[in-house]
């Protein structure tokens, strides 16, 4: 289904960027397993891809790094030649109630979940633009829908990837460029397991379906946005929440 197609996915070494990375492979799709430290996890990744019998490589690049990014962009082009389906997953948390969190607290979300992104976005735009076809994909959040008390920081970066989202969709349209954004509800992966249990009792509660959503639930969503089934969606939010944006 998306063979012959160039992959690349933010922060692909853990959680959903892993699920996501290994459905695309699994699908036909040469990945490229970006991560910004976990070097072991990205291995992982890579050869969880391989069992798949699907075929990638990992790249260590800091999203937030204009540098880096560029870098990694250039070097995976001058590589392989284009990125098909770009999607940018990666993202960090760093919680607090508003009247302590601070301008480092709040500006670090930002630069890895938001301008990361649009650091993506633009190495990418001449390769897209070219492209006629392609697809990116941002991860966003319930929380960037809803807001979420405890993250003023985080919902402000996820609301802008919806902003970015639409905006983006609407510059690429006429080139069949299709720009659309998950968001994820409460996920269990690494970011929530670092949360106390008695608050992801509280956020289970919130949740219709009751239960937490897996990797996988948000990996499938992607691969139908990245599949010639999507072509025509564009500068969507669609959420993976068990229905807690209702
Ligand atoms: P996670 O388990 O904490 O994994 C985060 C991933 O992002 C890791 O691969 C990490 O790489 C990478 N990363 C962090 N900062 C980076 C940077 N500056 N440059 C490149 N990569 C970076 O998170 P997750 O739960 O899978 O979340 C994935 C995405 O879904 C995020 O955008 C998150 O906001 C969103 N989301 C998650 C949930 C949820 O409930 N889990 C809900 C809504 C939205 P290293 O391993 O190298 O550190």
């Amino acid at each position: 289904m998306l063979e012959n197609k160039i992959a690349l996915v933010t922060g692909a070494s853990r959680g959903i960027g892993r699920a996501i990375a290994v459905s695309l492979g699994e699908a036909g799709a040469y990945v490229i397993v970006n991560y910004a430290g976990s070097e072991d996890k990205a291995q992982e990744t890579l050869a969880l891809i391989r069992e798949k019998g699907g075929d990638g490589e990992i790249f260590k690049c800091d999203i937030a790094d204009e540098n880096e990014c560029s870098e990694m962009c250039k070097a995976v082009l001058d590589k392989h030649g284009k990125v098909d389906i770009l999607v940018n997953n990666a993202g960090i948390t760093r919680d607090k109630l508003v009247m302590a969190m601070s301008d480092k607290d709040f500006m670090d979300v930002i630069n890895t979940n938001l301008l990361g992104a649009f650091h993506m976005i633009r190495n990418l735009s001449r390769n897209f633009l070219k492209l006629k076809g392609g697809r990116i994909i941002n991860i966003a959040s319930v929380s960037g829908v809803l807001g979420n008390a405890g993250q003023a920081n985080y919902s402000s970066s996820k609301a802008g990837i919806i902003g970015l989202t639409k905006s983006v969709a609407r510059e690429f349209a006429g080139k069949s460029v299709c720009v659309n954004a998950v968001a994820p509800g409460f996920i269990q992966t690494d970011m929530t397991d670092a949360m106390p249990q008695s608050v992801k009792d509280a956020a289970i509660e919130t949740i219709p379906m009751k239960k937490m959503g897996q990797p996988e639930d948000i990996a499938a969503t992607v691969k139908f946005l990245a599949s010639e089934d999507a072509k025509y969606i564009t500068g969507q939010v669609i959420c993976v929440d068990g229905g807690m944006a209702i």
